[in-house]
């Protein structure tokens, strides 16, 4: 399980995320959801150790993979980040071949890279039928979507515990985000999932819990269902039904 004990993250003189306790299962998908600038992608870097780039973050507080201090200085951040993987709004292929984007992540893992191995991980991001014939071909060319689902083979190739997104939807097209979203909901199979979504329906289609964000704040989280069925707090329930 993934988790965040007291964690209070500020740039500056900018407090951003306020005592955030939070705990994600294995095999189940969170939704991270909450008005613009409530700090989800904040909180989504945080267990990836992205804020290391940022001289200004201060961060107390735990964050743990299983019993792992994931800021432990005695933790190199590439163990993080293979085993708590990351998909973002905009797909990020390397500028290499479509083979080449899940071979080189292998190879700087140390990790081995056989095509059987690069197949498998194109197979379980729904990619593989799409793209067999054309591993050569530089992965740029590929549709918004197709980029997407390589970004998460890219992920997924490297045996994560985790996987983390933010808004990997958003960019794309509703046939494209269908066929994202049944990937998703299959992956949880194998991974914990969180997810940061502005689009309500998504959540509830994917998402087992939710988790709503206010100014950096944990308002209310819980079973997807009864967050959006019956929101306790006041704040959820405008949220949700549009009236931000
Ligand atoms: P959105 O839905 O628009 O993506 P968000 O919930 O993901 O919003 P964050 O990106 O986490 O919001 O930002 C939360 C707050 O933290 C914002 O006020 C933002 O300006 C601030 N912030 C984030 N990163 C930094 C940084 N490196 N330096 C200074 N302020 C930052
Ligand atoms: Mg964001």
């Amino acid at each position: 399980k993934l988790s965040a004990e007291n964690l209070n993250i500020s740039f500056g003189t900018k407090h951003v995320l306020k005592n955030v306790n939070l705990e994600f299962a294995e095999n189940e998908i969170t939704a991270l959801i909450g008005p613009s600038g409530c700090g989800k992608s904040t909180l989504l870097r945080s267990f990836n150790r992205m804020h290391d780039l940022s001289p200004d973050a201060k961060i107390t507080g735990s964050l743990k993979l299983e019993d792992l201090d994931l800021y432990s200085r005695t933790v190199p951040v590439t163990e993080i980040r293979k085993r708590i993987g990351m998909v973002f709004q905009k797909a990020n292929p390397f500028p290499k071949s479509i083979y080449e984007n899940i071979a080189y992540g292998l190879k700087i893992n140390n990790l081995p890279h056989d095509k059987a191995i690069i197949e498998k991980a194109l197979r379980e991001a729904f990619l593989w039928e799409e793209v067999k014939n054309d591993l050569k071909m530089p992965a740029t060319r590929l549709s918004g979507g197709q980029q997407q689902r390589l970004c998460i083979a890219r992920a997924v190739a490297l045996r994560p515990e985790v996987i983390l997104m933010d808004e990997p939807c958003s960019a794309l097209d509703p046939v494209s985000t269908l066929k994202i979203e049944e990937l998703i909901s299959h992956l949880k199979e194998k991974y914990t999932i969180v997810i940061v979504t502005h689009n309500m329906q998504q959540a509830q289609r994917i998402a087992d819990k939710t988790v709503f964000m206010y100014l950096g704040e944990v308002k209310e989280e819980g079973y997807t269902s009864q967050i959006f069925g019956n929101p306790l707090n006041e704040v959820t329930a405008n949220y949700i039904t549009g009236q931000f």
